[in-house]
């Protein structure tokens, strides 16, 4: 539905008088304008009040009664909107151009209201009600956006809102606590794997008390609103007339014929200001940061903003690109950007290999640009960890994905579109599976304290041109290879948990606690960013869907949640020397623009204080004892942690360890083993233990060989490990240059066909 001049004088949306509307803007904006005047006419006297609309959601304060009093008997109905230009979202970078933001856009973010919080769950279960329903697991609690069912239905906490009869006298209610200027109704189905219960039509009534109700009219009729024709696509519903109010409801009129009355909702609206009310002026967020949604586009405009403000300390580079050519751009943050320095260890966060989710996309900006202007600032602990740290973000691991998603935008994207890459496959289980190669080869092995536990080579069949692995992926392990990792985490949406490898089980078992040789520290990292994260934290939160991690610490081994074979996580700990964990961000996978200065405060700490763990257990450098050169690809190894590290090119490693006392063997090919004792203490920094290897005499080695005796298995692993790395690299060139042709001719014939 459009709104229009002529009919938003015509109709008349019962609780009706009119208002002035500056404007409707996100709430992203706020810092430009935020109030604008509304005029009020009191339909019992005719006379004018006059109150102020600011569309702001987050305070959690109260209105005065007085201005709840004065709009109480009031009805209200637009009768102008002065049209603000908003097109800072939709501005696109052109190569350095400004394209106007169509007609469509500015019509699509003016009506924009912001969600009132039934996804993020910032609107209680108490403040929704429902004539009835079918039991407890579908009450109205479950009628939010986006919820997830379990696997089986009749549980606690089922897919939806289901009503206990089929007619039309049924009905969700929201209280939306404040006055509330309402724009529009998103409606999806229930989530199920066993049913399809959907609403096609629905009416939605509005309330200031909500006793008396009025039916939303279309001119002189009542509106019947647009729902669903599946279970999964949200339908936005737009209200004819944007109206003043407290409670809402959402009327079900028709529904899928075998179906029951079951609906997922939103609301759309903007919290009516109350001047006397300051506590509504908290935006969320001290920190000044660019708190919106960033497109490919403005994302590299972004980017670039930020290593124009902070050129020291930052550096942009590609490490390769997705299906359809978009470039994975990636922020390189330290001292010396561009350069690897001995002993300093290095961190990435990667965001968005699930392209809707989109709310580690946009911590990850954040977290650029508050880096660099807290270095500015002479923020310590920033200056600390930039000094001390080599950092890369990749906001946008699977850009294609968060490009789809995008353009429905955070109330219409649903639940899975833009998740997969353009080629459809899910990112998280494209890395090959190394976790079953070394558990064969430990079964098959008679001494499994010789099967290598670590650096295990990309199998064969992985590195043909035509395995189905997704050039984001191929970008991604490039890159692992080239960089001597040392820490990462993989952010996520739509749960709040933090999740450690294994990420895959033994055998196939559907869900079982397969911890890693590291698991304390494992379950330490994941508590560093769990206890941290303010949502997390909250003893007192309300679960996502329906599994409750809380009784977990809010962390869970991944295997103990649901098996995943070749996940990033396990691929990085299997095949590289680096330690990671996925974080599950918030309940919402893809919030409202407005929800994003909070999201960073819930997550400013947990993304500071997890790169610090980088700087725990040991570290220090290999070197050979005569020419005191660093020994690259020697083995590190800490007794009873049967995970080996191995040295970077300079000879310089990291070994991350809890405290404690460890005894630490060194070894690589054409050495004598080294052992020292190395003692980790509680403080945050890694201890150095630095080690000097003798070479055996070449004679002795030559002798070994003259005996037939076998290279040991370790160097053999080595080798072959760098060939299918070098295999896996041509194929990805073949296939890129292949890509690229078939762009190019594309292009050639719809410049020909046009
Ligand atoms: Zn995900």
């Amino acid at each position: 539905m459009q709104l229009t001049e002529r009919n938003m004088e015509k109709s008349l949306c019962t609780l009706a008088a009119v208002i002035f509307l500056g404007g409707f803007f996100d709430a992203a904006q706020l810092t430009d304008d935020t109030t604008t005047e509304v005029h009020l006419l009191l339909n019992s006297t005719s006379t004018a009040a006059s109150v102020t609309v600011q569309l702001q959601h987050h305070s959690t304060a109260k209105t005065t009664p007085t201005a709840a009093q004065k709009l109480h008997t009031t009805a209200v109905t637009t009768k102008k909107l002065h049209r603000k230009n908003i097109s800072r979202d939709s501005e696109e970078e052109n190569n350095g151009e400004k394209k106007p933001a169509s007609k469509t856009d500015e019509k699509k973010t003016q009506l924009d209201c912001p969600p009132l919080g039934l996804e993020s769950l910032r609107v209680d279960d108490s403040q929704i009600r429902a004539s009835s329903s079918q039991r407890s697991g579908l009450g109205p609690h479950r009628g939010r956006l986006n919820i997830q069912s379990g696997i089986s239905d009749g549980d606690l906490y089922d897919g939806a809102w289901c009503a206990a009869y089929k007619d039309q006298n049924q009905w969700l209610e929201v209280d939306a606590i404040y006055l509330t200027l309402f724009t529009g109704v998103v409606l999806q189905g229930k989530n199920s794997i066993w049913s399809w219960d959907w609403v096609h039509t629905y009416k939605v009534q509005l309330s200031n008390d909500s006793v008396t109700w009025k039916t939303c009219m279309n001119g002189t009729e009542e509106a019947i609103f647009e729902g669903n024709q599946n279970a999964w696509s949200p339908v936005l519903g737009v209200l004819p007339v944007p109206t003043v109010a407290r409670f809402i409801r959402i009327n079900p009129q028709t529904w899928y014929i075998n179906g029951t009355v079951c609906l997922r909702a939103e609301i759309l609206g903007c919290r009516v200001h109350d001047p006397g009310d300051s506590s509504e002026q908290d935006l969320g967020s001290k920190d000044p940061l660019d708190f919106r949604h960033h497109n490919y586009n403005e994302m590299r405009k972004f980017m670039k903003s930020v290593t124009k403000e902070c050129p020291d300390i930052t550096r942009i580079y590609t490490i390769g690109k997705s299906y359809t050519g978009l470039k994975l751009y990636v922020m390189e943050i330290s001292d010396n950007p561009g350069k690897h320095e001995l002993g300093e260890p290095e961190f990435r966060y990667v965001a968005g290999m699930h392209g809707n989710e989109a709310l580690g996309r946009e911590l990850v900006l954040n977290l650029m640009q508050y880096l660099c202007k807290e270095y500015k600032k002479g923020n310590q602990r920033v200056v600390r960890l930039v000094t001390d740290t080599r950092i890369h973000l990749l906001p946008s691991m699977n850009p294609d994905g968060y490009e789809e998603a995008y353009k429905k935008g955070s109330e219409l994207a649903g639940w899975a579109e833009g998740r997969y890459s353009f080629e459809g496959i899910d990112l998280n289980s494209n890395f090959p599976d190394l976790n079953n190669i070394m558990w064969d080869a430990e079964e098959m092995a008679i001494d499994k304290s010789k099967v290598s536990n670590h650096y295990i080579p990309i199998p064969e069949y992985y590195t043909q041109e035509d395995a189905m692995v997704s050039p984001e992926t191929r970008a991604v392990i490039s890159w692992m290879e080239d960089i001597p990792f040392v820490l990462s985490a993989n952010l996520h949406g739509g749960e709040l948990v933090v999740s450690y490898p294994f990420d895959c089980t033994v055998g196939w078992a559907p869900q079982e606690d397969t911890p890693t040789a590291d698991n304390a520290f494992f379950r330490w990292l994941a508590t560093v960013y769990a206890s941290t994260n303010l949502v997390m934290a909250n003893p007192n939160r309300r679960l996502c869907h329906h599994e409750d991690f809380q009784v977990h610490n809010n962390i869970i081994n991944g295997g103990a949640w649901h098996t995943v074979p070749g996940s990033m996580n396990d691929f990085s700990y299997m095949h590289t020397n680096c330690f990671e964990v996925t974080v599950e961000l918030s309940c919402d996978k893809y919030p409202h623009a407005s929800e994003l200065p909070i999201e960073w405060e819930n997550n400013k700490e947990s993304l500071l204080v997890y790169m610090e763990q980088i700087h725990r257990g040991i570290k220090g450098v290999v070197r050979d004892k005569m020419t005191k050169q660093g020994i690259s690809d020697a083995v590190i190894k800490v007794e009873d942690h049967d995970h080996d590290i191995r040295s970077a090119v300079d000879g310089d490693y990291w070994r991350l360890l809890n405290p404690g006392e460890y005894k630490v063997v060194v070894w690589a090919e054409g050495y004598f083993p080294s052992m020292r004792r190395c003692h980790v203490g509680m403080q945050p920094r890694a201890t150095i233990c630095d080690f000097t290897l003798t070479k055996t005499p070449l004679q002795r080695l030559k002798e070994i060989r003259a005996k037939g005796l076998k290279i040991p298995q370790d160097f053999l692993q080595l080798r072959l490990r760098a060939l299918r790395l070098r295999k896996l690299r041509a194929t990805t060139k073949v296939l890129n240059q292949r890509r690229v042709g078939q762009r190019m001719l594309q292009e050639e014939r719809k410049a020909r066909g046009a």
